[in-house]
């Protein structure tokens, strides 16, 4: 997990402060969308990972072993345990 503090970084996107609801909202409550695509996520360190990593972009995580891409490295790593069980679990990144 040598990326978590990435995912950690604050971007100037225009979040929804929403100081109001914060301590009677439902935890449920989806109240960070993302400001591309309108995803909206529980966390702003989620909506910051996927705005970073995921929205709009092509996968950029892949399988050394058979091309498989994602845009999740721990997907590809999960792939590798279960599809390549003898080998060590290492990602490519792309870009
Ligand atoms: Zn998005
Ligand atoms: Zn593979």
């Amino acid at each position: 997990m040598k990326n978590q503090s990435e995912f950690l970084e604050v971007l100037p996107i225009p979040w929804l402060e929403d100081n109001e609801l914060s301590m009677n909202a439902k935890m449920s409550l989806l109240r960070f969308p993302c400001p591309r695509c309108n995803k909206s996520y529980t966390t702003k360190s989620a909506v910051t990972a996927h705005y970073k990593y995921d929205c709009g972009k092509p996968p950029r995580f892949e399988c050394p072993y058979c091309g498989k891409l994602s845009k999740k490295k721990f997907n590809v790593q999960d792939h590798i345990r279960h599809k390549h069980r003898a080998k060590p679990v290492v990602c490519n990144t792309l870009f």
